[in-house]
């Protein structure tokens, strides 16, 4: 009965990794998913993620019965906290409500599906480019996805004149999706000057702000402050909504824990809100795992833990940076043709490279190098003894 099903091609990110693991070279080199590697080139668990697991090891008492279906309150307590800040108003004002989900991908889907049951404008604006899933998600949560200029080729920075256009006319109560810092995959985020300008535009139209936040503390190594476009649509009172992941910025990729929250005008509307986020995940999941918001929760609510979380979070930004300007300098001593400064300009996880899909694929074949066909690379996945065959293959891709 299934003959006719057609074989699906791979996942345009996932499937580099696909590719790369079928390659033998010595040499070979992924830098398409992003995770972070140390500079040996090992996946990495933080020092407080072990510990906090002990905690929770130890801890015999502990059972594994399941959540509520919103998940660990404690996690959601200390999530929402963690990005909007220990003061911030919604907080205070109990008008936000904040429900564990899994992980950043979890949290788009449900923040999605309620605003495709709940929000009488289901247009959702991304930018262009964008993390590849974001038009799969929303699509498939029922919402109708139009894009917005970001990326200015040109330049290798932001279109920000074409990014407020096409915000201009966008249909009034328009969803917009903003990363909220270290935009994947290019990079290239706006100044708080021009936040405040987006920001301006957003409440001016009545557009609803849906922040995809996946790399809190990875791009300044400050969690304060790459929460800091987010922060200022809850200052000024209006909606706005959060899907939140730990994956990079804990290193718990494979344990699916993020959060999403949804900022309201009142307490009383939040909790409704959060009545109808229950009757969304009940049906998809049921209840989100334990383990990983255990995790999360243990490292969040203690003082030790969290500044030590900070100290590694900041080593791992510190050591992507590093690798931004060790690449640089590797193409300026072979007098790489072009302006390669956007790789020390960019912020976050990503170079996007300005490489075509054909010097992609030759650098795949000739140098074993993996990456996405956008020409975009993981700096987390790169180390000392690797970016010279990396500026290598980038050099001989320009000129042969
Ligand atoms: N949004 C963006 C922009 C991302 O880059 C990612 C991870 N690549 C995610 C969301 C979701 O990641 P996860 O589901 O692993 O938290």
């Amino acid at each position: 009965v299934f003959s006719h099903v057609a074989r699906a091609p791979e996942d345009p990110i996932l499937g580099v990794t696909v590719a790369y693991n079928k390659d033998s070279s010595p040499v070979k080199l992924n830098l398409g998913v992003g995770a972070y590697r140390t500079e040996e080139g090992k996946p990495l668990v933080l020092n407080v993620v072990r510990k906090a697991e002990q905690q929770l090891v130890n801890n015999r008492s502990r059972v594994k019965e399941y959540l509520p279906i919103v998940g660990l309150a404690e996690f959601n307590k200390l999530s929402a906290k963690l990005i909007f800040g220990v003061d911030s108003p919604c907080i205070r004002d109990n008008r936000v409500t904040t429900v564990q989900c899994l992980s950043g991908t979890g949290s788009l889907r449900v923040g999605g599906e309620f605003l495709t049951r709940h929000y009488h404008q289901r247009i959702i604006y991304i930018p262009v480019p964008t993390w590849g899933n974001h038009p799969k998600v929303f699509t498939l949560a029922g919402l109708s996805v139009k894009s917005y200029r970001y990326y200015d080729p040109i330049t290798r920075g932001l279109d920000f004149k074409g990014l407020l256009e096409d915000l201009d006319s966008a249909p009034s109560g328009a969803i917009v999706l903003l990363h909220a810092c270290a935009h994947n995959p290019t990079g290239v985020d706006p100044s708080i000057q021009q936040w405040e300008q987006i920001r301006q535009m957003i409440r001016s139209k009545g557009l609803l702000p849906f922040f995809d936040s996946a790399y809190q503390g990875f791009a300044s190594g400050n969690l304060d402050k790459d929460a800091q476009s987010v922060r200022m649509f809850v200052a000024d009172g209006g909606e706005c909504i959060v899907a939140q992941s730990f994956a990079k910025n804990m290193g718990l990729y494979g344990e699916r824990v993020g959060a999403l929250s949804i900022v309201c005008k009142t307490a009383d509307v939040a909790g409704k809100v959060e009545s109808q986020l229950k009757l969304v995940i009940r049906p998809m999941y049921s209840n989100p795992p334990i383990h990983g918001a255990s995790i999360v929760a243990a490292i969040l609510r203690d003082r030790t833990l969290y500044d030590e979380w900070t100290i590694e979070l900041k080593a791992m930004a510190d050591r992507i940076i590093s690798m931004r300007h060790q690449l640089f300098n590797a193409l300026r001593d072979r007098d790489t043709p072009g302006d390669w400064s956007h790789i020390i300009k960019q912020i976050g996880m990503f170079t996007f490279t300005g490489l075509n899909v054909r010097q992609v694929s030759f650098m795949t074949r000739e140098y074993h190098i993996y990456m996405t066909a956008d020409g975009r690379i993981s700096m987390a996945g790169l180390s000392s003894s690797t970016v010279s065959h990396l500026a290598d293959a980038i050099h001989a891709a320009v000129t042969h």
